[in-house]
């Protein structure tokens, strides 16, 4: 006989109805179960939260006073009879994967993940389960990463180059994850490190969390100007262009993105340098991931979705295609170039309008509780 599925998909959120909770719901919820602290997982507005306890400080920045349950990875909780527990994402610090099992069925919520080792959250673990809802942000072939270590050889020795032409260095990374990533792999004896407020705020959300980060200098109005433009400036999309950014020139501005693969790029953002750099697995490691779950049928949330559906069910899978209002935080493009035309037509498929993206579904897997 056919189990009734443990998770659906509803116009809240991912929903599970037997343990009566949901897992990254947009809308208030009574009990939410939280991959990650991207605002397009975390939203504010639920009574209870649960999350994993290296998501708890960035949670209370950006949410405020929330009623939060914090795991461990591999703790169990149970909620009527259904068993949650959490796996590292590798995304971000504090991403988690949710699993879920009831009567032998067992769900994997991925969130967003990153298959390489970054060095600064815990790696990601493929987890075994008969159904895996996973993101495909760059579910394109086009999408293939190189190891971080070529690209962080390549962010000092432009770092180093910059000091000895008298530029100052200013490096865009989105403020949970990326900074970390970059602040971690930087050579300080080229230099000091500072920080937009925004980063530095995240960072010290993380240290009182226990994380430990290289050493940061927050840029305020008594920093020295000159003194700053010895060192690397780690600044947030949101700072491109702006009068803040503007006062630290002459300078070499690099953007470290997944899209600097995209042609083009990197014009667009004004940028001097771009480096292809995501916490979201590359076209291989989405395939290695699903693969490694075992798992029977993949459901997939933002990104590339109708592409990456066609060449798993291609491949074999039994792949779907799910509405979800997942996407659009870290990989947002920045506001100056958000306002501008994409001649290329870059795809930032997670952009598209709700009420497009609904039509463009088959019949049945838009929002009003499709089951699965
Ligand atoms: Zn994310
Ligand atoms: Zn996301």
């Amino acid at each position: 006989m056919l189990q009734k599925p443990l998770l659906e998909f509803t116009d809240k959120g991912i929903y599970c109805a037997k343990g009566n909770f949901y897992i990254d719901p947009w809308q208030p919820v009574d009990d939410a179960v939280i991959t990650h602290a991207h605002a397009d997982h975390a939203y504010t507005g639920h009574k209870r939260y649960l999350a994993h306890h290296l998501s708890r400080e960035v949670l209370y920045y950006r949410l405020g006073e929330i009623q939060l349950q914090t795991v461990e990875y591999g703790e169990k909780v149970m909620k009527n009879g259904v068993e949650i527990s959490m796996f590292p994402a590798g995304h971000v610090i504090g991403s988690a994967q949710i699993r879920v099992e009831s009567q032998g069925q067992v769900w994997v919520v991925s969130g967003d993940y990153k298959t390489e080792d970054d060095g600064v959250c815990t790696p990601f673990e493929p987890v075994n389960c008969h159904h895996f809802i996973s993101e495909c942000t760059f579910g394109m072939p086009i999408y293939k990463w190189k190891p971080q270590s070529e690209i962080f050889a390549d962010v000092n020795s432009w770092w180093r180059q910059n000091v000895a032409q008298n530029l100052a260095t200013v490096i865009v990374g989105y403020s949970l994850g990326k900074a970390q990533r970059i602040l971690q792999n930087l050579d300080l004896s080229i230099g000091n490190v500072y920080t937009h407020g925004v980063i530095e705020n995240t960072n010290e959300a993380l240290r009182r969390n226990g994380i430990v980060l290289q050493p940061t200098h927050r840029i305020t109005q008594e920093s020295v100007k000159e003194e700053v433009r010895k060192g690397i400036i780690i600044a947030p999309p949101s700072s491109v262009g702006t009068p803040w950014m503007r006062k630290f020139g002459p300078y070499s501005f690099g953007y470290c993105s997944g899209w600097m693969a995209l042609r083009g790029a990197k014009r667009r953002r004004a940028a001097d340098r771009g480096f292809v750099m995501s916490d979201h697995a590359d076209w291989t490691g989405l395939i290695s991931a699903i693969d490694a779950t075992r798992c029977e049928s993949v459901y997939l949330t933002h990104g590339s979705t109708a592409t990456f559906s066609r060449y798993l069910r291609d491949i074999g899978f039994d792949a779907h295609e799910v509405h979800t209002l997942y996407g659009g935080e870290e990989e947002e493009a920045p506001a100056q170039s958000a306002s501008q035309p994409s001649p290329e037509g870059e795809g930032f498929e997670e952009k598209i309008p709700v009420k497009i993206a609904m039509e463009a579904l088959p019949p049945g897997e838009g929002l009003g509780g499709a089951a699965l």
